[in-house]
């Protein structure tokens, strides 16, 4: 247990990761774990405040991963939740948050917000998974530290959201078997993750969502006035990284039965889909030639699967390799849920501007993911937690708009609730509504605003949303 806290924005270097990825500090103001150089950026280390006491404590729990085993790594993740749980109670005080604004006077307006990719029910998922039941403090910890910019049905419903893509993704789950091995148990996890939120549609959640498991039902929802007594945030089913598949292409066709909607085809790990863009510098496809790899034949063949069923391809977190292999292969439009353009974030996430203008092209969706530090170039994560804000989504969507030629395969995939940072004036989506102003402000053109809030991203599932019946 650690004694005491030390200043806001200390930083505790917890031991060197392998030589490329630099060391991994823990920030003890936001507890995110982040990484000094290595192949991720410019970010630095301020300073190591920890006393020698905790530095023993927490150097001689194993946090060096050069050379990671997956049991090492998880190990390490463990010691860090027991460890941290400590200063839970004072380090809770200092979360995001806050009151959701006061009920906003255009909530009734005919459309607020189609979110494309948004994890609604990640802690709950988390605790479920065999680790997060095996070692509940794991849960705890990402729960209370992590999810800054968790969500409730009770406040989009009251906010007049229309539509939340959930995407289906477990953060332990994809790391069993780390790097590139399929989890022979993944798609078994999916389907009870998505069972888990149909139990919570139907039960708790009730009188704010209802799941759409085809377009049909889902434009029938969204037909229902605002201010009817029907009204509920319609929710569809997505899922977030090819890991979930466990390296076999049938459970494909069990998803699109239950209406998987769009499926992210790679996500932290290649997992022998296709090449991840290095989101960890620590993870082990960092550095290593597979970067390079693409769209594997399994890949290739995932892809082709994926649109004979009627599934949307989400190439979110692709290298820029795989998103032209994917080009290659795709017939149908295809979707980036969560995105930002490297012309303004110099980050292996993000994509080259000529492969978003290639996927709107052909008649694809951009979603603006909205972690200020994924839409910019700060120099980390902690500052970009501390100054990134609304302005540097609108910065995006303006040069997306510019860059497309147009704003009408502009949308929205906030990417809350998934362990990101929320823009400080946004900490929540039932603030949705400082976004739509500062839009309007920007574009002044109330419709134009409205379609890169919702009605873009409804047009293109209309259109491209085949499963479910
Ligand atoms: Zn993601």
């Amino acid at each position: 247990m650690w004694p005491s806290l030390e200043p806001a924005g200390a930083l505790a270097d917890v031991g060197h990761a392998y030589p490329q990825a630099g060391a991994i500090h823990i920030d003890l103001c936001s507890l995110r774990v982040y990484f000094e150089a290595g192949s991720y950026g410019s970010e630095n280390v301020e300073s190591s405040v920890l006393t020698s006491e905790q530095r023993r404590l927490v150097e001689g729990k194993e946090y060096n991963i050069s050379n990671c085993s997956r049991r090492q790594f998880l190990r390490s993740s463990l010691y860090a939740s027991t460890g941290l749980l400590g200063v839970g109670p004072v380090l809770s005080a200092l979360a995001c948050g806050g009151p959701p604004d006061p009920l906003p006077s255009d909530r009734f307006d005919r459309r607020v917000l189609a979110d494309l990719h948004i994890h609604s029910l990640i802690d709950d998922w988390n605790r479920n998974t065999p680790l997060g039941i095996r070692y509940p403090a794991i849960a705890d910890f990402a729960d209370r530290y992590f999810n800054r910019s968790g969500m409730n049905w009770r406040d989009c419903h009251a906010a007049g959201i229309d539509l939340i893509c959930a995407a289906h993704f477990n953060v332990f789950d994809e790391w069993l078997s780390m790097p590139t091995d399929s989890n022979p148990e993944a798609p078994t996890q999916t389907f009870r993750m998505m069972d888990h939120l149909e139990e919570e549609l139907s039960g708790p959640a009730e009188p704010y969502a209802r799941l759409a498991r085809n377009r049909h039902q889902l434009a029938e929802f969204l037909d229902i006035p605002k201010d009817s007594p029907e009204y509920r945030v319609a929710v569809v089913h997505t899922v977030e990284g090819g890991h979930a598949l466990g390296g076999s292409i049938y459970p494909l066709e069990k998803l699109a039965s239950r209406g998987v909607a769009m499926l992210d085809i790679t996500h932290f790990f290649s997992k022998d889909v296709a090449s991840a863009a290095n989101s960890f510098p620590f993870f082990p496809d960092a550095n290593s030639r597979r970067p390079n790899l693409g769209l594997s034949e399994f890949g290739r063949e995932v892809v082709c699967e994926m649109e004979r069923l009627g599934m949307i391809v989400d190439v979110t977190h692709a290298t820029a390799t795989a998103v032209e292999d994917v080009l290659d292969v795709a017939c149908r439009p295809i979707a980036v849920s969560h995105g930002a353009s490297r012309t303004l974030a110099e980050h292996p996430y993000s994509l080259y501007d000529e492969h978003i203008q290639e996927i709107v092209a052909r008649g694809g969706i951009f979603g603006v993911i909205l972690d200020p530090y994924l839409l910019t170039n700060y120099a980390n994560v902690h500052y970009a937690e501390r100054s990134g804000s609304l302005r540097d989504v609108v910065r995006m969507v303006r040069h997306l708009v510019k860059l497309c030629g147009g704003h009408e395969h502009i949308a929205i995939g906030s990417d809350f609730a998934g362990y990101t940072v929320a823009p400080s004036d946004m900490p929540r989506l039932s603030y949705v509504h400082r976004l739509t102003k500062m839009l309007k402000d920007e574009f002044e053109d109330r419709r134009m605003v409205e379609d890169i809030m919702a009605n873009n991203a409804i047009d293109f599932l209309m259109a491209n949303w085949k499963t479910g019946g």
